[in-house]
């Protein structure tokens, strides 16, 4: 990487194609307040509120101040989004003569809203209360029988989404940590992606430059709410990054370890970042030196991710996550069968090294090593769809 990279003096802009998604935006402290408002304007006049359990109480709270226009809440979100629950929340929209739904929570709450768009046609309203990025993007995900069906969509992306910093305060700690790599993960896929396109590239860079900045100050001070409107602005933009592109081996790899060993979400994408980055950054020069700049180092972005992980707290390793190591040659078998593309090509072997390292917390891999001529970011890609 060159200093010039890194200053982004020899930045050259590319042919490329956006498509930009329809959203819009609230963004404030205390700003859940307008959500009435809000559904004012998109016409919704009966929405079912959508949370996790453990949100219940934020869920309650925003059903009552919304009086008439609520038909009732269920609180029965969880990760991946089992058919079973999606049924049940669909069936309740249904009944309730619903018009819409609001999300209230992380990504199992938008989720589950997005699965009741993809199948009754009810637009979504969300309010984030995670860093991870589902609300802009139009990707849903149903799971049945311990398989994970995704697919995009464009009615399943919220119409509107309001992010209140004020109700990410409750947020523990150490989710909020992980939730921010989730977001910082996103990012780093988008930045290399097949189709980023300078508009995407600018997001993403700049979601992880704010990220990189609020996740101390959180983990200092969890109720600071200046350092929590900055994550929840970052966890935007690289939601947004990530809505717009293709995704590679980084969220291939975590799908895989959360589908079949289901692992921690945000947890894994935390262990597992550094690695594939590390795979990959001698591939993705471009990538690398915009990373540099937004981690604020002139070298390995990997390595600042890395270590950056430690001094949050977050966990170090798979086995840390209670992977049996017995697993990691189902999983590289998995991966390795999946249509996702990488700037560094990988095999079975480099597969197994990679998951390893990552499962150890062994550091560094040794894909840091400098190599003498690294291809351009576009020439080393499959470029595949999803
Ligand atoms: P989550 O929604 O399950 O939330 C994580 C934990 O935080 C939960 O225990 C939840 O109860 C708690 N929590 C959330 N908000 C809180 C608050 N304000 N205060 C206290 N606790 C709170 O997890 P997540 O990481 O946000 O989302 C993960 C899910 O989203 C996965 O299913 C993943 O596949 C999906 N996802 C989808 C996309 C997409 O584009 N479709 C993008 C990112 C993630």
């Amino acid at each position: 990487m060159t200093d010039a990279d890194v200053t982004g003096a020899a930045m050259t802009i590319s042919d490329f194609a956006y498509q930009a998604l329809p959203m819009r935006v609230r963004f404030g402290a205390g700003s859940v307040g307008s959500l009435r408002d809000e559904l004012e304007l998109l016409g919704l006049r009966r929405v079912l509120v959508l949370c996790s359990p453990g949100q219940r109480h934020i869920g309650e709270s925003v059903a009552s101040a919304l009086g008439e226009y609520s038909v009732g809440l269920r609180a029965e979100a969880v990760v991946h989004v089992p058919v079973r629950v999606a049924d049940s929340a669909g069936a309740a929209a249904v009944t309730s003569g619903a018009d819409g739904c609001v999300t209230v929570g992380g990504g199992s709450a938008i989720g589950l809203g997005k699965a009741v768009a993809l199948r009754h046609g009810m637009p979504v309203v969300a309010v984030p209360t995670t860093y991870a990025g589902s609300e802009m993007t139009s990707v849903w995900g149903l799971t049945a029988n311990g398989r994970k069906e995704t697919g995009r969509d464009p009615k399943v992306l919220p119409r509107s989404v309001i992010y209140d910093p004020e109700l990410t305060v409750g947020l523990p700690v150490g989710v909020s940590v992980t939730s921010g790599i989730n977001a910082i993960a996103h990012a780093v896929e988008a930045l290399y992606a097949p189709d980023a396109t300078p508009i995407s590239s600018l997001m993403a860079e700049e979601g992880v430059r704010a990220l990189a900045e609020a996740l101390p100050v959180i983990v200092a001070d969890g109720a600071d709410v200046d350092g929590r409107r900055q994550a929840l602005y970052g966890g935007w933009l690289c939601g947004a990054a990530l809505g717009a592109t293709t995704m590679s081996l980084h969220h291939s790899l975590c799908h895989v370890l959360g589908g079949t060993l289901n692992l921690p979400h945000s947890g894994t994408h935390s262990v597992v970042l550094p690695y594939v980055l590390a795979f990959n950054e001698a591939h993705a020069p471009t990538a690398s030196a915009a990373l540099s700049r937004a981690l604020g180092v002139a070298s390995s972005p990997a390595d600042r991710l890395w270590h950056l992980a430690r001094e949050l707290g977050a966990p170090t390793s798979l086995a840390e996550l209670g992977m049996d190591p017995r697993d990691i040659d189902r999983i590289v078998l998995e991966v390795t069968e999946r249509p996702y593309g990488n700037p560094h090509p990988f095999t079975q072997d480099s597969l197994r090294d990679l998951v390893s390292a990552a499962w150890s917390g062994k550091w560094p891999l040794c894909s840091l090593a400098p190599r003498p001529s690294p291809a351009p970011d576009s020439d080393s890609r499959r470029r595949l769809p999803q």
